[in-house]
This record gives C-alpha cells, sequence and structure tokens, in this order.
C-alpha cells in the first residue's frame, strides 16, 4: 500500500507519548509511515519516532498554532503522498486533525480505538459510541482517509536506536496561515504524572463525601506513582478541578490499573475509563454498575477499606 503519514509533536524536545503511539497504529497498517513533526525540538522527537517505527520523518521548528500546523499536513502529504493520515485526538490540543483533513479533502474518523484496512485497502476504525456502552465501525470512502487515535489507543514499539530514516526540514510560513491569535497562554502547573499519561489512576467519586478525602488519594497514587481522577459529580461538587474529570464530557485515560472508589460507574464515566487495562472498585453498594466492569471489587465504606489498602502498600514498598 501507499504510506502512512503521522502527525505528531514535540514535547520538551523528545516525541510526544502519542505520537509514538500513532506511529505503532501505522505500523501495524502495513505500510511506510512517515512522520511529520512540528514543535521545539522537532529534530530530535523525529529521531525517537524513527526509533520508535517511523521510516522516516518531516519536520518544523518551534511551535506553529493549528492553522500552520494543518498547512504544515498539508506540505508534508503533498511530499509523502499518504493513502491514510494518523494522528492523535489530542494532537496540538486537539486542534489540528480535523483542519488537516479538510485541507487534505480526507474524511476523518474520530477518537478511534483501533484502525485497520479492509480487504479493499480502506481504512476501518472502530469507536466507543453511545456514552462508551457500544463499539461502532466506520469504513472511510476516499483517499487520503485520516483517523484520530485515542490516547494509549496503541502502545508505542520498543525503541530501536540502529533504525534509521531520512530527516526533511518543511519550512512553514506561519504568519500566511494564521488567523487565529493565541492572547494568553497559562499553563497550568503539572505536579507528578499526567493523567493521560499515568499507567495508575485513582478515580474518586460522590461517594468519598468531600474534598477531604482526595488527599487520601493523592497519597495513594503517589505511592504508585499514579495520577488522581474523579467522576464528573465530584468535580461539579467542586471538590476537584475540572481537569480532573474522567469521561464522555473530561479526559479519556487509558491506565494498566484504575482504582475507582466510590463511584458508581455511569456509562458516562466508563467511556473515559473503559480502556483501562484492570479495573478495581471500592463502593460500599454490591450492585454497583462499577463491579460489572471491575476485574477486582472491594465491597466497603472506603473509609475503612483504603487505609488499610494504603497502609499494606506502604508495607510492600518498604519491603523492596
Ligand atoms: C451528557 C452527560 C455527560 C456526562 N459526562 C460525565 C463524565 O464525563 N464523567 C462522569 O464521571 N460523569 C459524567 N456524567 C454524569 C454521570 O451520569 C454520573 O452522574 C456520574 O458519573 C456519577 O458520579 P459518581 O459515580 O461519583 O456518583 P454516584 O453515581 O452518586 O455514585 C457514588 C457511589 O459512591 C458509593 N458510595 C457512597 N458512599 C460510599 C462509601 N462511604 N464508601 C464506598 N462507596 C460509597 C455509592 O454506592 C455510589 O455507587 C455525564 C452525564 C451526562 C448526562
Amino acid at each position: 500500500m501507499a504510506g502512512v503519514l503521522v502527525l505528531g509533536e514535540a514535547l520538551e524536545g523528545a516525541a510526544a507519548a502519542s505520537t509514538l503511539e500513532a506511529i505503532a497504529a501505522g505500523r501495524a497498517l502495513g505500510g511506510p509511515v512517515a512522520a511529520a513533526i512540528i514543535g521545539d525540538g522537532a529534530k530530535s522527537a523525529a529521531q525517537d519516532a524513527i526509533a520508535h517505527g517511523a521510516d522516516s520523518a518531516f519536520v518544523c521548528e518551534g511551535g506553529l498554532g493549528p492553522e500552520a500546523a494543518a498547512a504544515f499536513a498539508e506540505q508534508t502529504a503533498a511530499a509523502s503522498a499518504p493513502r491514510v493520515v494518523l494522528g492523535a485526538k489530542a494532537l496540538l490540543d486537539g486542534s489540528v486533525m480535523a483542519r488537516a483533513a479538510y485541507r487534505l479533502g480526507a474524511g476523518l474518523l474520530q477518537d478511534c480505538a483501533s484502525v485497520a484496512l479492509d480487504a479493499d485497502g480502506r481504512l476501518t476504525a472502530t469507536r466507543p459510541v453511545y456514552g462508551g456502552n457500544a463499539m461502532a465501525a466506520f469504513r472511510a470512502s476516499g483517499s487520503p482517509a485520516a483517523a484520530s487515535l485515542r490516547a494509549r489507543a496503541y502502545e508505542a514499539l520498543e525503541r530501536d536506536d540502529s533504525r534509521a530514516g531520512s530527516i526533511v526540514p518543511i519550512e512553514v510560513d506561519a504568519a500566511a496561515h494564521t488567523r487565529l491569535r493565541v492572547v494568553e497562554r497559562v499553563r497550568r502547573p503539572q505536579e507528578g504524572v499526567r493523567l493521560e499519561d499515568a499507567r495508575v489512576v485513582v478515580g474518586g467519586g460522590r461517594g468519598l463525601g468531600g474534598p477531604e478525602a482526595f488527599a487520601q488519594l493523592e497519597e495513594l497514587a503517589r505511592l504508585l506513582r499514579g495520577a488522581v481522577g474523579a467522576s464528573r459529580a465530584a468535580c461539579d461538587a467542586g471538590w476537584v478541578p475540572p481537569s480532573y474529570q474522567i469521561g464522555l464530557t473530561g479526559r479519556t485515560v487509558a491506565p494498566d490499573l484504575y482504582l475507582a472508589v466510590g463511584i458508581s460507574g455511569a456509562s458516562q464515566h466508563m467511556a473515559g475509563c473503559s480502556g483501562a487495562r484492570d479495573i478495581v472498585a471500592i463502593n460500599k453498594d454490591a450492585g454497583a454498575n462499577i463491579f460489572k466492569e471491575a476485574r477486582f471489587g472491594v465491597v466497603g465504606d472506603w473509609r475503612q477499606v483504603l487505609p488499610a489498602f494504603v497502609d499494606q502498600l506502604h508495607e510492600l514498598l518498604s519491603d523492596r
């Protein structure tokens, strides 16, 4: 098949984890993969991209706004004639994939959990629908076809520094493409691991009864080198900031372990965490929906269960 173009970004001089995941998805499709990397340190990020499975890379150093980034996508697509264009849903804060697809005249399959090619070489994809209660299958009719991928839908390939490929710098006339003016950038200080990148996420819900309880969840997350998230009910109550919200209208996480404390497991919440490898639930209601999704569950009051859990963890960690 003709190749795959992966739109990606450099974060602090390295390829973003989501970019490496998209490259893995591109490699699974079978064609040669070109990575198009934007951002400060794009060149060294391109080395990462190649070590993790890209065959070649285009780079554009420095920050680009979404319109200029879409122009970069168009220029790199003109140079590589891809059949499929992939990128993380969250690429440049989710502002690029739709613009890039429009410029390429490509259909866009959004928020995909998996992509594949059918017997005719057309791009197919699955994505959750109805608040995560069902998976729908889609097929793109045109070429090129584009898809944005959910966080951690694919695992990055192992790094192999013996891989080599061309890295081609591309100049984008950012001013010519920019109608949108960034007035201010506010960077929220990030303590610990980002929710989307965390291998362990501890989620708290209305059952916690108040904001104080989140301190215990923070302690647990610190011990497990994870991050804390929350249900919408806990966020709406003002116990934690809205940025903690996991779910249909919040963030999507796909950790190895999701520990849900005092969360009922409403479908809208599960839509944001159903990609977790294992769910462990603590809930006092044995009939709570979360137990249908959980691999392990404890029926009980979190006030009793959680301290014992944390103590046991301290003990296990001190043995190391
Ligand atoms: C359009 C739409 C979008 C939405 N998007 C989201 C979203 O993105 N994310 C999201 O989370 N929700 C979302 N919701 C809301 C969702 O439907 C639920 O209302 C919400 O997830 C419930 O949060 P909860 O599980 O914390 O609270 P509840 O449903 O009230 O559950 C609390 C749980 O805590 C348990 N509990 C109580 N006390 C204790 C205790 N002492 N020890 C242990 N367990 C205890 C209870 O048994 C109960 O199961 C959305 C809703 C709509 C309509």
